[in-house]
């Protein structure tokens, strides 16, 4: 297949680039705006692939996006571009409302038109839209997120993603455009933008700064390892039904607080906290975000029943998914040896020196950005 991914220099995009290109046949464009979020790093080891393309481009303008689905012609989109940090949308809710709803109804239109030029190769087209369970609202201690289960978003970012699906089913059921969409829990892993929960601890951490948790972090969150997400989405893309959603979740519900913890401890294990005997004590409980929603959970029994997926990486295999020669993963092998410690009790080997390198890069792409202001979605 042909596949316009949108939103491909981002965390969760350039996980899945990278997977479409390593595992499978597809050839690959992605449409990139390069927001603060994109980062072109992420893409290295497939920038010279000869399946794989890159445009510079923001999909709310119509012209730019239609020009490229003309000349790639491609044979699925898979839309991730987005706003994407609860925070921000807060703060400053309007470039949310305008990439992901204004965005997504222009990427729906020009699969529309494209299809319309494709014959009968339209039968086979899919647009898969990638969404989240936020736009689920929020969980009590028990039950978990279904395909079925009624849409409350909290957020202008939850809403915004709301809107976004709302658009897609109504594109396919009004104009007949082949969808597919799929719902996913938190993500982790490399390559992720310093401003969410595990990088952020990390970057605050090692600067001894206090690390701010939301409320007494009790919020819970269902981990997915990025990989996994990018396995799935795939899958879907391949093989799912069209007009169907799929719900996405890693099957590991943790506590903010524990997840912080456990940061802390491997950066003990690591290094001198240049500010306190221990990283623990840099905890600093902060008022907590308004409209905070306190725990998400996922089914994902109608992907694994269908598909026949299930996360392959538990919550701790999957912080020790690390690779030398970036640092950006060293930081990830960081985290994977204070969970690993509490779980398993095995340590990854990382220096020191190599830790402080991750720290200068990570520091250096959150810098233009006010670090105190900077709390995790
Ligand atoms: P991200 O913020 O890391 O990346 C977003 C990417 O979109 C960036 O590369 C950015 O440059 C690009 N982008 C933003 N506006 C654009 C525009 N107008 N035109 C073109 N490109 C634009 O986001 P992420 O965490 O990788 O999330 C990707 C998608 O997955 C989003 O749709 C998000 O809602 C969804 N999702 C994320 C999570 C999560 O835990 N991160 C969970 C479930 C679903």
């Amino acid at each position: 297949m042909r596949i316009v991914v949108t939103g491909g220099a981002g965390f969760i995009g350039s996980a899945l680039v990278r997977h479409l290109i390593g595992h499978t046949d597809h050839e690959v464009l992605v449409i990139d705006k390069l927001t603060y979020a994109g980062n072109l790093a992420s893409l290295a080891s497939v920038q010279s692939h000869p399946r794989y393309h890159f445009s510079l481009t923001d999909i709310c303008d119509r012209s730019a996006v239609v020009d490229v689905f003309s000349s790639f012609d491609p044979d699925a989109v898979m839309h991730l571009a987005a706003e994407s940090h609860v925070d921000r949308s807060i703060d400053g809710p309007a470039d949310f409302i305008t990439t992901n709803v204004v965005g997504t109804y222009v990427l729906l239109e020009s699969a529309l038109a494209h299809t319309r030029k494709l014959g009968r190769r339209a039968q086979d087209f899919r647009f898969l839209h990638v969404s989240t369970d936020e736009v689920y609202g929020a969980l009590k201690d028990d039950g978990c997120f279904t395909e079925e289960t009624r849409y409350d978003p909290r957020s202008p970012y939850s809403a915004t993603k709301a809107a976004s699906d709302h658009l897609v089913r109504a594109w396919s059921h009004t104009y007949g455009l082949p969808i597919l969409l799929t719902n996913c829990s938190n993500n982790y892993g490399p390559n992720q933008f310093p401003e969410k929960l595990i990088p952020l601890m990390i970057i605050k951490g090692l600067a001894g700064e206090p690390m701010p948790v939301y409320g007494r972090g009790l919020n819970v969150r269902d981990w997915l390892f990025v990989d996994d997400h990018a396995q799935a989405l795939t899958l879907v893309l391949e093989r799912g039904r069209l007009g169907e959603t799929y719900n996405i979740g890693g099957r590991a519900e943790r506590r903010n607080i524990d997840v912080v913890s456990a940061i802390c401890d491997v950066m003990d294990q690591l290094t001198q906290c240049p500010t306190h005997t221990s990283h623990r004590e840099l905890i600093t409980f902060v008022p907590d975000r308004p409209g905070h929603d306190f725990r998400y959970a996922i089914d994902f029994a109608k992907l694994h029943e269908e598909l026949g997926w299930s996360p392959t990486h538990s919550f701790e295999a999957g912080l020790n998914a690390t690779n030398a020669d970036d640092p950006r993963l060293i930081i990830g092998s960081a985290v994977s040896t204070g969970i690993s410690s509490i779980g398993f009790g095995a340590l990854a080997i990382v220096t020191t020196p190599l830790l402080l390198t991750a720290y200068a890069d990570m520091r250096a792409r959150v810098e233009p950005f006010s670090t105190a202001t900077l709390l995790h979605g």
